[in-house]
Formats: structure tokens, C-alpha cells, sequence
């Protein structure tokens, strides 16, 4: 049964409650944790500018009993968390560089792709995914609100500039074709009405079309304590059997998945019209290792534990080195490390700065609710701070030898998934 209530804060310049599980429909949800109140990720202010006021949201995570989706207890406006100058570019991190080429060699392969078939991403970014289908001879479309899709556009990918939804996906039909693939990288889970994106995508798949998701992934969030990537952005964290609840209740059935790298962890799911593929064991095999029911309620609870733990060690670990009188410095500002200072509730007071690569729109900025100022990762290597913490500690193993070699001196921290010093 669909939701009879749909959380839709767009439009709403604010916030509303998830009063009901947001593929289900069952409720009560049971709370899991919370993280406090927290900024907008994407909602950077100027180095500089006088602070104003900025609106923060709770961040309760919640479970459903029933289908055992893990989800935002909030939803907000997508104008305020997907402002027009979204500072995220997809193309600038060279793990999702190569996932995408993965993603397309594999899916070619799989489906058997031809010349003429199309392609289209649903939140396209700066066409990075598609400039591999593109260049394999398909035909591909973005579609993607934010100005970002301008950047695609440029590089002679055809985009969409608008929100996904119905009727996004009968224009593109209209003005396309039916698409043989449909992808949705890391978006899957930001859109509030989660089943209008589904209805949009069952529309506009060609009758042998695939739709090709990929997601943070819950078990390894759970493994890993990647409760940074907890933000409002990430209104679901699919665990296998979730999503293939929500794609069932669509008709489209789940043929293959599989674990990938991006993002700390991810889940990449394959889907089609019932009983139109072959469905492969790797399915079974995942559904079978994920948690569900009573077991995911005591899983999620000792995640609680866990993340409270986390928290309070890293702050120990801080407290030692500003003791001793010790300058820290922070590596890089993706979206989780918003999470992760606001709810460890580290500032200014405690990190000088945080590096960037030159390049970065985030550079010249401060970090969402502090006035942490990112600046060019030069600064480093100049300034030799006694410490820094690597807020990408996901890619800390690729990361840090990066940073010896161009020659930072002082001690490498990781706040994940345990505070400890490289
Ligand atoms: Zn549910």
C-alpha cells in the first residue's frame, strides 16, 4: 500500500515531519537516534560575509518495522537543501570518475547496449556518467535542477534543467524516446515522493528498459559508523530488502546487485519489468547477509550506542592535541563533514581550517554552521599545522599518502569509524 501521508516540504520554504514510512506507509516509525540540529550542507556562507541568520533542522533517524527502511524522521524544502548554486560537481572526485566508467562498461555488457539506444540519468550533475555512455555511441539525457546541469550542457551533453518527476519523464519521452536505461546515481534517495520518482521511471523505460540505482548502502553505513552521511539530503538509506520492497510495489523486479566502493560504501541494484530478466543468485545472496525485522532494531540500536561513543572519543582525542597547544587543520569539506562538525560540535575555536583542492566551489567559504573558513589545499604544505583531520576519512588509505608525498610534516588524524591517529 502506498503512503496515504506524503512528507512534501517542497514548496513549503521550510520543513515537514515523515509522519508515515515513505515507501510503505506503515507507522508508527520507531526512532533510532538523533543528531541534533543541523544546517543545510550546501547553504555555504562567504568568507567574510557577516553571519545572518540560517534556518537548522532536526535530524531524527528512524525505522521502519515493516519494510525496514531506514529514514529522515524530516523532509525540507529541496530549495534549501539543492540550492541553483549547488557547489557539487561530481566530476572533480576521482572515485566516482571511475565508478561511472565501471558502471557503464558493466551495464553495456550486461544489457547488450546498442548504438541507438538511450541513456538518461536522472540528477545528471555535470554529466559525468553520461559523458561514458556518451562516448560509447549512445544517445544519453540529463536531467538535473540545479545549475550544475549548465556544466553538462557545455560539454555537449543534452540536459534537462528541472526537478524529476511524471511529468519530467513524459516531456523527455516526448521529446526522446523511450529510454533503454534509466540511472540514478546517488539521487534515489533525496527525492521527498519517493513513488512519483518510481512511477516517473516505469513511464519512461523502453518495455525491455533497465533502471540502474545506486545508493549509500545501510549495512555498511552501519558497519562502518558512517553516521556523517546522515544528512538532509539523504531522505532513505536502502538497505537491498527496501528497495526491492519499493521497486516490487512498481512492478520492477530486482535481477542483480551488487556492493561498489563510492561514497564509503554504496549499493548498485538492477531492475526490470517482472519476469523480463534473468534474475542472478547475487540477489539472494545479498538479502540473505542484511539484518531484517528484529534483528535491524538491535542492529540499529547498538549503532546508536556506537555513534554517541564515537563522538565523545573524538573530542578526547582533540582535547590531548589543543593541550598540548597544537594547531589542526582539516582535509576536505564534502557534504558528510557538515554532519560530522555539527554534531561532534567542532568550530573554528578548534580547526584553523579546511583544505580543499584548488578548483573547489567550497573554497572562500565557511563550513555549514561554523566559521571553519575552506581554503586551498597550498595552505598545508605552507602553514604545517601540528595536526589535520581528514573529514574524507573514507578515502583517507588513498588520501594521505597523497599528502606526505606533497610534503605535509604534522600528525594525520581520522575521526572514523574510530578516532585514532594514522
Ligand atoms: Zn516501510
Amino acid at each position: 500500500m502506498r503512503p496515504a501521508k506524503i512528507a512534501r516540504a517542497a514548496g513549503t520554504g521550510a520543513s515537514v515531519p515523515v509522519e508515515c514510512c515513505q515507501i510503505c506507509g506503515y507507522e508508527p516509525l520507531e526512532n533510532v537516534l538523533s543528531l541534533g540540529y543541523m544546517p543545510p550542507v550546501n547553504q555555504m556562507v562567504k568568507i567574510g560575509e557577516v553571519p545572518h541568520q540560517q534556518p537548522w533542522f532536526p535530524t531524527p533517524l528512524l525505522h521502519c518495522r515493516n519494510c525496514d527502511l531506514v529514514q529522515l524522521g524530516l523532509a525540507v524544502d529541496p530549495v534549501i537543501i539543492f540550492p541553483a548554486e549547488y557547489p557539487y560537481t561530481s566530476g572533480t572526485t576521482k572515485l566516482l570518475r571511475d565508478n561511472f566508467i565501471d558502471l557503464c562498461a558493466e551495464s553495456s555488457a550486461m544489457l547488450g547496449l546498442g548504438k541507438d539506444d538511450l541513456v538518461v540519468d536522472i540528477g545528471s550533475n555535470d554529466g559525468t556518467l553520461l559523458s561514458n555512455f556518451q562516448n560509447a555511441g549512445h544517445r544519453v539525457l540529463g536531467i538535473e535542477p540545479t545549475d550544475v546541469g549548465r556544466i553538462a550542457q557545455g560539454r555537449g551533453i543534452p540536459t534537462m534543467q528541472r526537478y524529476f518527476s511524471l511529468d519530467a519523464a513524459r516531456e523527455a519521452k516526448r521529446l526522446h524516446g523511450a529510454a533503454r536505461v534509466v540511472t540514478a546515481a546517488n539521487c534515489f534517495a533525496h527525492i521527498e515522493d519517493v513513488h512519483a520518482i518510481v512511477d516517473g521511471i516505469v513511464d519512461l523505460l523502453a518495455p525491455d528498459g533497465v533502471f540502474i540505482s545506486e545508493s549509500h548502502y545501510l549495512i555498511p553505513l552501519l558497519d562502518k559508523l558512517q553516521y556523517d552521511t546522515i544528512y538532509h539530503e539523504h531522505l532513505r538509506y536502502y538497505s537491498l530488502t527496501s528497495l526491492k520492497y519499493l521497486l516490487e510495489m512498481h512492478g520492477l523486479e530486482v535481477f542483480h546487485a551488487r556492493p561498489i566502493p563510492s561514497h564509503g560504501g554504496s549499493i548498485r541494484v538492477y531492475a526490470a519489468r517482472g519476469g523480463t530478466k534473468t534474475v542472478c543468485d547475487s540477489v539472494a545472496t545479498m538479502l540473505t547477509a542484511e539484518p531484517k525485522r528484529e534483528a535491524m532494531v538491535q542492529r540499529l540500536a547498538r549503532f546508536r550506542r556506537d555513534v554517541v561513543l564515537s563522538k565523545l572519543r573524538l573530542i578526547s582525542l582533540l582535547r590531548g592535541f589543543k593541550e598540548k597547544g597544537a594547531r589542526i587543520a582539516a582535509i576536505s569539506a564534502p557534504s558528510r563533514a557538515s554532519t560530522l562538525v555539527n554534531y561532534v560540535g567542532l568550530d573554528e575555536g578548534i580547526i584553523d581550517y579546511c583544505c580543499e583542492i584548488a578548483g573547489s566551489l567550497k573554497i572562500g567559504m565557511y563550513m555549514p554552521g561554523t566559521g571553519i573558513p575552506v581554503v586551498e589545499e597550498a595552505r598545508l604544505f605552507a602553514d604545517q599545522p601540528d595536526c589535520a583531520l581528514i573529514f574524507s576519512w573514507h578515502i583517507a588509505e588513498e588520501l594521505a599518502p597523497k599528502l606526505r608525498a606533497k610534503g605535509f610534516r604534522g600528525e594525520m588524524i581520522t575521526p572514523l569509524p574510530e578516532p585514532r591517529v594514522l
